[in-house]
Formats: structure tokens, sequence, C-alpha cells
């Protein structure tokens, strides 16, 4: 392929990512966004294996990296459960952060990458390499521990090492130093030595700065390593002179650093103290029940699935807030079952989506989609907390964090200030969940004792499927 032929090409796949990001803004065009990054990724990588720049000797070597690579791809894509997607993403992150590292060292040490520069070129190519490392290797280690902390692995307390900030200060100043070493270098092998050291602080740093920060901000740092494995994929491309891959890097940089903004600021939290760390503290504990003036007040009231389906029945209007447990049940399709038998009876039923709800951003709006709910009736926070007040029934299903009151009614609990769905100014919320155990930022929840609060104990699916037979009787 000419020079020129693979050039519009990569103009090309810019602007199908542009028209994918675009889309995927949407669920109704996310579709159609897919399918533009797909377009563009497919004509990115032939322009690239068949551009002027890859020898006919090193294409069967890609080909076969690329069978192997996306063998492996394949089989995670396919055997991958929804609720594991979070920790699945974060593994790509860390393969990005890996590859950014191995492109600078071999970079480095390519006697033809700095044959005829002149030492200004050779200083900035030299300082691509040391950023394009360092970035790459903080997002290799931090998806990593990422990944730990969502699959479980690692527990989600936040580690908070005395005085972490004032070693964290110390590994920058070693990394300047070092850099400047790297920078005077007579040698390749002084090079190196100046290389391992600052590759070594940074995966520290990243272990450190992913370990300092509590479950409850966890999607944040998903979303800012997302951002990060963008910055590193832009390194690359400085790195490796291609324009394609600096462009892809910046938009995924930038949308990733977008996305943290926009869910640091549906948590009321700013960006400065999730990176801080120490905030949530891992979920799964039972709540405690009133004891003192912080704890929650009253009784918990169980409600059965033939009571709830009365309930729903009787009333004119119902919004459905799901959480993480619809998706661990995989409960969406008996949603979207009794949402229509309500509706045929003429009740007004909408959705309110947590921006946070679930385990990754649109978490819910992909399984609503995938169970054919029409968009028109799934509504943002934003657009339908007012209306709590004027709703009969508001039912939970499989949420807990983003519906608990402890965010605006004790203001030292570490959700304080998080906006919620304000169920509870509903006639009736109805809460259905296995236990009275904690969400994934471990805080208790005063809403089970609210004394217009029902409990509905059980598997999501299981107790959906019960409601709905029950609606149907
Ligand atoms: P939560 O984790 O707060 O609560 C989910 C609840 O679902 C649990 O309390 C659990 O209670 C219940 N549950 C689990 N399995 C089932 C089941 N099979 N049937 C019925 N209930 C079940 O989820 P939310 O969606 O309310 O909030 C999301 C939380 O995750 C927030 O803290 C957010 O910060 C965090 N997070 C979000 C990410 C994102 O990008 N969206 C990424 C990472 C974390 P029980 O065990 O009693 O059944």
């Amino acid at each position: 392929m000419s020079e020129s032929l693979a050039t519009v090409s990569y103009i090309g796949a810019i602007i199908l990512f542009i028209l994918s990001l675009g889309g995927l803004s949407n669920p109704e065009s996310s579709r159609r966004g897919n399918l533009y990054g797909m377009i563009g990724m497919t004509i990115a990588v032939l322009a690239t294996v068949f551009g002027p720049r890859v020898s006919m000797a090193g294409i069967p070597w890609i080909i076969g990296a690329m069978v192997v690579g996306g063998s492996i791809g394949l089989y995670a894509a396919r055997k991958v459960q929804m609720t594991q997607m979070p920790e699945l993403v974060a593994m790509m992150h860390s393969l990005v952060g890996l590859a950014a590292c191995l492109v600078g060292f071999a970079n480095y040490i390519d006697p033809i990458a700095a044959l005829n520069l002149s030492s200004a070129e050779k200083a900035i190519h030299e300082i691509e390499v040391y950023l394009g490392i360092l970035i790459g290797a903080v997002t290799f280690a931090g998806s990593l521990i990422a990944f730990g902390k969502l699959s479980g692995k690692i527990g989600g307390k936040p580690l908070l090492l005395p005085g972490r900030h004032f070693l964290n200060l110390i590994g920058l100043l070693v990394v300047i130093v070092f850099g400047w070493q790297f920078l005077h270098a007579e040698t390749i092998s002084a090079g190196m030595f100046a290389l391992t050291v600052m590759t070594v602080i940074a995966l520290l740093f990243g272990m450190h700065m992913v370990l300092a920060i509590g479950g409850a901000d966890m999607p944040v740092v998903v979303s800012m390593l997302n951002s990060y494995s963008g910055w590193a994929a832009a390194a690359t491309g400085f790195m490796l002179n291609n324009d394609l891959l600096i462009v892809t890097g910046a938009l995924v940089g930038s949308s990733g650093a977008i996305l943290s903004y926009i869910m640091c600021r549906a948590m009321n939290r700013n960006f400065i103290s999730v990176i801080a760390g120490g905030f949530g503290s891992g979920g799964g504990k039972p709540a405690q029940k009133a004891e003192g003036d912080a704890q929650p007040a009253g009784e918990v009231v169980a409600i059965s699935a033939a009571d709830t389906a009365e309930l729903l029945r009787e009333a004119k209007s119902v919004i459905i807030v799901p959480g993480y447990g619809m998706a661990v049940a995989q409960a969406q399709h008996t949603v979207f079952e009794i949402t229509q038998v309500l509706r045929e009876k003429g009740v007004n039923v909408r959705f309110g989506i947590h921006p946070v709800a679930g385990r990754m951003p649109g978490h819910m709006n992909v399984l609503l989609a995938e169970a054919k709910v029409p968009y028109d009736i799934v509504m943002e926070m934003d657009e339908i907390n007012a209306d709590f007040p004027d709703t009969d029934v508001a039912i939970v299903i499989g949420a807990n964090d983003i519906v608990n009151p402890a965010a605006q009614e004790v203001p030292d609990s570490p959700i304080a200030g998080m906006p919620v769905l304000e169920v509870w100014k509903a006639k009736t919320s109805i809460m259905m969940k296995r236990s009275m155990a904690t969400g994934y930022a471990g805080v208790d929840n005063p809403l089970f004792y609210k004394e217009n609060n029902r409990m509905l104990f059980g598997d999501a699916k299981k107790m959906l499927d019960e409601v709905l037979t029950a609606l149907k009787a």
C-alpha cells in the first residue's frame, strides 16, 4: 500500500472513530456507534499492516500475533459474564499500558530509531520514550490492581499507608531526577538503568494509587484508567511516529477524562479527592440496626411477592430502580414482562437510572436495552428524581448504594453528598434483595428501616417471577 493511500485510510479511520464516540453517547445510536468503531479499527489495522512501514517479512509475524491475540480476545469476550465486564475492561487497559512500556524499551534500544536525528530531535525522542513508559507503567500496574479489586481478589478497603502523599511526592522527585540522568546518559546501558528505576517507581505508584482508593470510588478509577490507557496509546504513537495512534489515543484519553469528570459530578466527589484516595470501605457486610443517633431507626417490614403484585396492580405510577443485583440475577427480561403487564393495565411505569448503578457506566442501560425496554421510559436520575413524591410505588431491584438516604441524612457518612435516587419519597418503596447486606460501598442503608419501605427478600429473578405470576393471575 502506498504512503498516500495509508494516510487517506488513517484519516477515514479517525473520522469513523469520532463518529463512533458520538454514536456511543446515546443508547439509541450506540449500535451504530459500535459499528463505526469496528469498521474504523479494521481499516486502521489493514492500513498499518499493509502500509509502507511494515516489510513483507514482518507480515507473517504480525498475522500470527493477531491470530493468537484475537483468539484470546474472542474467547474472553464470549466467556465473560455481563457483571464481569468492568474487570475485563480493567485487564484490557493493563495490556495497553504494558504495550506502551514494551514499545518504549524496544524503541530506546533500537539502533535505527534514533539514527539521523539531530541532538534536539534525539532529546525529544527520549522524552517521548521516558513519558511513554512512565504513563504505560502507571496504567499497567493500576489496572491490574483495579482488576483485582473489581473481581474481589483484592479487598475494596482503601490501603492508607502513613505519609502516603509524601511517599508519592518522593517517587515523583526520583522520577524527575532519573529523567534528567536518562536524558544525559552517555551510553544505552546508563540510560537503561535510569529507565528501569523509573519503571519500578511508576509500577509502585500505579499500585499504590489504586490500592488507596476505596470501593465506592472504583467507577471513577475505571474511567480514569481508561483515560490513562488512551494517553499511553498516544505516547506509543509519538514513539512510533504513528499519527493514527496519537489521534486515537488522544480521543480515548480525553473521552475517558470527560467520563471521569461526569462520574465525579454524579457522585458529588472531586477528582483530586478521588485520586487522594481513602473513600469507601468495600461491601458485603450486614447493615447495623438502630443504636445511637447516627444509626438508622425503625423496623424492617418484609413483604411477599403476592402483596407486591397487589400494590403494583393498584398503583397509577411506578418507578423501577435497577441496580447491580438485577444484573447478577439476570432479571431484566422478567422486569420487562412486568412492565408490559402493568402498562397494559394503564399504569405509568418508568425506570430511574443512576449514573453509577451496577458496576460500569451504562450497565443498566445495556441490560434494559437487551430486554427491549423502550428508551422513552428509561430516565436519568436528574430527569426523574423530582417525580418520586407523586409516585405510588418505587421498586428497587438489587440496588443499594444508589438509593441510600444516608447520602443526604447522615453528614459523616462516607457517601454523604452523593446524589441518590430518592425512592423513599414515593408513597411506598419496595426494596428487592436477598438479605440486609450493604452494597458495594459498604455503607449501612437507613432506607431498610423507613416506615413506608417494604423489603422483598430473595433472589431478584425468582421474586420477580413470583410477582409476574401473581400479576397475571
Ligand atoms: P450495590 O452494590 O450498592 O447493591 C447491590 C445490591 O444487590 C446488594 O446490596 C445485594 O444485596 C443485591 N443483590 C446482589 N445479588 C442479588 C440477587 N441475585 N438478587 C437480588 N439482589 C441482589 O449496587 P448499586 O447498583 O446500588 O450501586 C452501585 C455501586 O457500585 C456503587 O457504590 C458504585 O459506586 C459502585 N460501582 C459502580 C461502577 C459503575 O461504573 N457503575 C463500577 C464499580 C463500582 P444482597 O446481598 O442482600 O442481595
